[in-house]
């Protein structure tokens, strides 16, 4: 029996390889409008939030600054946007 059940592998920050590092580096350009603005800003710190989906297949969004600087985080909401507090 074949499991083709496996789940997208998320985007936990801890870089145990450079293919999760490529990632988050292709997320956070998807995370930027062409010009270079954040399609969604941090309300805390004005970086992008960086849209994932966890293990349980939900939607969130992760601000792209270093945990250390703001760790600011939020549940996608029905559209697919981040959720306002
Ligand atoms: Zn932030």
């Amino acid at each position: 029996m074949r499991n083709t059940t496996e789940k997208v592998k998320s985007g936990e920050p801890d870089f145990e390889s450079q293919k999760s590092f490529d990632e988050w580096k292709q997320k956070i350009k998807d995370a930027h409008n062409e010009d270079g603005t954040p399609i969604h800003p941090c309300p805390d710190c004005g970086k992008a939030l960086v849209k994932s989906v966890s293990r349980k297949g939900s939607d969130y969004y992760k601000c792209s600054a270093k945990k250390a600087d703001c760790d600011f985080f939020t549940m996608a909401d029905d559209e697919g946007n981040p959720e306002q507090k």
